[in-house]
C-alpha cells in the first residue's frame, strides 16, 4: 500500500523524544534562532504549539482593529480564515494563480480597499507565491504582509527560504508536514517587529500533553509505508464508519483539513513546544535538501508519466522560484471518484483537502467569486510524493491515475 503521506522519519529522529526525559537539559540549551539562522537569517523565531499559534500571537501584535480587512486567497486551509474571523477581522478573498494555487497579485490589487491592513500570503502545496508583486502592492497600500510557510520548508523565492518577506511567517511541524517533530511550529518575525508579545503560560495538564504527544510520534511511526496499510488505515476506516454514525471525535483529530464550521482556536489546545522538537528540526534540516530533490524528483516522474493523459493538468510549481516538492497536486476531472479508484489499488490520495473558503457556508458573511479557486477545490488531488517513493511506486500511481482517466 502507498499512503498518502509519510513522515520520512529515520530511526535517529526518534531518538530526541524518547531520551527527552534524560536530555531536557541539554535540549533547553539548543537555540531555535541559530538552528534556524542558516534558512532564516537575521530573523526572530518564537516556537509555539503549532503553526496556527503562530499566526494568533502575530494578529495579537499587529495592531489591528475590529473589521480590519484582511486579503488571503480563497483556496486555503479554513483554519487559517477561521483564525481571522475569530479575531473580529474580515477576511476578503482574493482568487488564486491556478499555476501555483497561490494568491494571484493582480486580483489582490484590485480588492486591496481603505480598510485593508494585513495580506496573508500561503505558499500552497510548497509552490512559492509571486511575493515579489505581491509585496509591491503591499508597500504602495501600506498594508502588512503575513507569510503562511506550512507547507514551505526548503521553499526559495529568489534563492531565499520563503518567510523572509513578511513581517511575520508561520512555519508548521505537524505530522502531516514536510518537516515533523510531532506537533510544534514556529512564529518568525522581521528584527524590526520585535515580538512585543509573550504567550500566555500554559496551564494545560501536563498529561494531557504528554498523551497528545505521544500520539504523533506513534501515528508518525505506524504512517510508514509497511506499517500503513495494517496500523493506520483501519484506523481511518473505523473513524469514517463512527463519524456516519455521528461520533466524529476521532476522525476530526485524523483528518483536521475537514471543513468543520464548528473549530474554534483554543490556547490551550495543543502541547507546547517542547525542548526535544529542537534537536529534531537541526536532524532533519541536515537532510531537507536531499529530502526536497527526491520529492521534486518523484513530482517530475509523475508528471512526466502522466503527459499524454489529456483530462490531467499540472501546475507550473517554480514559476515563481524553487518548489520543495512537499505536496503533489494535479488537476483531474473528479478528484473523489479518481480517489476511490486507486484506493482499491493500494494508493491513497486526498480527494478535497482544501477548499475555496470565499464559498464555504461557514465563511457565508464573506462570500467572494473566486473563479480560479473554485476550480481547484473541485479538481485538485493530492498525491503522494515523499522521499522513499519507488520508480515502481510512482509507476503504479501513474498506471492507475492513466487507467481511470483512458476509461
Ligand atoms: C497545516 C497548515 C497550517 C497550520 O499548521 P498547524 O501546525 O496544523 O496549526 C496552516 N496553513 C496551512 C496551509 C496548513 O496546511
Amino acid at each position: 500500500m502507498i499512503p498518502r503521506h509519510t513522515a520520512d522519519l529515520k530511526g535517529e529522529d526518534f531518538i530526541p523524544y524518547l531520551l527527552s526525559g534524560f536530555m531536557s537539559k541539554q535540549y533547553k540549551k539548543l537555540s531555535m534562532a541559530e538552528i534556524w539562522e542558516p534558512l532564516l537569517p537575521n530573523k526572530v523565531v518564537v516556537p509555539t504549539s503549532t503553526g496556527r499559534y503562530a499566526l494568533w500571537y502575530f494578529l495579537e501584535i499587529a495592531d489591528l482593529q475590529e473589521g480590519d480587512e484582511v486579503l488571503i486567497a480563497g483556496y486555503n486551509y479554513y483554519v487559517v480564515v477561521r483564525l481571522l474571523v475569530q479575531k473580529g477581522l474580515k477576511p476578503v478573498f482574493v482568487d488564486i494563480d491556478p499555476e501555483t494555487l497561490g494568491m494571484d497579485a493582480q486580483d489582490l490589487a484590485k480588492k486591496v480597499t481603505e480598510r485593508s491592513k494585513l495580506v496573508v500570503v500561503t505558499h500552497m502545496f510548497g509552490c512559492p507565491a509571486n511575493l515579489g508583486d505581491i509585496k509591491r502592492v503591499c508597500e504602495t497600500n501600506n498594508l502588512l504582509l503575513f507569510e503562511d510557510c506550512a507547507h514551505a520548508i526548503g521553499t526559495f523565492y529568489q534563492q531565499q527560504q520563503v518567510g523572509f518577506m513578511g513581517d511575520g511567517a508561520l512555519f508548521s511541524f505537524g505530522m502531516q508536514k514536510i518537516l515533523n517533530t510531532f506537533g510544534g511550529g514556529m512564529l518568525v518575525l522581521d528584527k524590526t517587529f520585535a515580538p512585543r508579545y509573550q504567550p500566555d503560560p500554559y496551564t494545560r495538564s501536563w498529561f494531557a500533553s504528554f498523551a497528545e504527544t505521544l500520539f504523533y510520534a506513534g501515528s508518525s511511526f505506524f504512517m510508514a509505508p509497511g506499517l500503513y496499510g495494517w496500523s493506520i488505515h483501519p484506523v481511518i476506516k473505523y473513524a469514517m464508519k463512527q463519524a456516519e454514525k455521528g461520533h466524529t471525535k476521532l476522525r476530526d483529530l485524523i483528518t483536521p483539513s475537514k471543513d468543520n464550521p464548528d473549530y474554534r482556536f483554543k490556547i490551550d489546545s495543543r502541547a507546547p513546544f517542547q525542548p526535544f522538537m529542537k534537536k529534531m528540526c537541526e536532524l532533519q534540516l541536515a537532510r531537507l535538501a536531499d529530502n526536497v530533490l527526491s520529492r521534486r524528483e518523484a513530482v517530475n516522474q509523475l508528471k512526466y508519466a502522466v503527459k499524454d493523459v489529456p483530462a490531467v493538468e499540472v501546475l507550473n510549481e517554480d514559476k515563481y522560484g524553487f518548489y520543495n516538492g512537499s505536496y503533489l497536486g494535479l488537476y483531474v476531472p473528479n478528484p473523489e471518484a479518481l480517489t476511490d479508484y486507486l484506493e482499491q489499488n493500494g494508493v491513497f490520495s486526498h480527494p478535497h483537502e482544501f477548499f475555496d473558503c470565499s464559498r464555504l457556508k461557514q465563511f457565508a458573511d464573506f462570500k467572494n467569486h473566486c473563479p480560479h479557486a473554485a476550480y481547484a477545490s473541485d479538481h485538485i488531488i493530492r498525491l503522494p510524493s515523499y522521499p522513499s517513493l519507488r520508480d515502481e511506486d510512482i509507476n503504479k500511481i501513474a498506471m492507475g491515475i492513466t487507467r481511470f482517466l483512458s476509461q
